[in-house]
């Protein structure tokens, strides 16, 4: 069974976890530092508020620990606020807290508005096809380095990427029904 770390601070990270259970695997919630002694083979980077998540894990010292594992290859799925903990750069985004900066890309932060900027679509993903896309106050990607693979594009604007181990998706997969991103980061995991 896949082992997989769920940072469980802030957001929506139960959704993560019944979706990946559904799936096989064995999820961790990650709370404090000591919880990242587990061994893990995956690592989920879940919606919430940006601001907050980045301040605990500052607070908490569980930032650096967590950028290593990530930078040396620790598979991760990052959602919405978790796609900004991810990226090297982001604008309107005043947060004085690092982000962990493993994925080249520049987010924008809120995106689509603060308030009004929640709306459901449909989109074309990569290698998937038509897939749900939920977005709640969301980031998109701004520019993304040449090496990073854009998996889509709503309205021309960047939403869902790769980058090596890293998937890192502007929407929430796990607060729908269709499982197949989950099920495609555990066969990267896998493979
Ligand atoms: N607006 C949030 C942020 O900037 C992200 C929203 C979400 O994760 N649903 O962190």
């Amino acid at each position: 069974k896949p082992q997989i770390g769920v940072l469980a601070l802030q957001g929506a990270f139960i959704e993560h976890e019944k979706m990946l259970q559904s799936l096989g695997a064995t999820c961790h919630e990650l709370r404090e530092k000591s919880d990242l002694a587990a061994p893990l083979d995956g690592l989920v980077l879940p919606g919430g508020e940006s601001t907050t998540q980045k301040k605990l894990l500052s607070d908490l010292g569980m930032y650096e620990p967590l950028r290593e594992k990530i930078a040396d290859g620790l598979p991760v799925l990052a959602t919405c606020a978790g796609l900004i903990l991810l990226a090297r750069s982001a604008t309107r985004d005043k947060c004085p807290y690092p982000s962990f900066g493993t994925l080249p890309v520049r987010v924008r932060r809120n995106a689509y508005g603060r308030q009004l900027g929640s709306f459901s679509t449909k989109g074309e993903i990569k290698g998937l096809g038509d897939f749900p896309m939920r977005f709640i106050r969301a980031p998109f990607i701004e520019e993304a380095a040449p090496e990073v693979d854009v998996l889509a594009r709503v309205d021309g604007n960047i939403v869902a990427v790769r980058y090596g181990q890293q998937i890192g998706l502007a929407f929430h997969p796990e607060l729908g029904t269709d499982t197949r991103l989950h099920a495609a980061f555990l066969s990267m995991i896998a493979s």
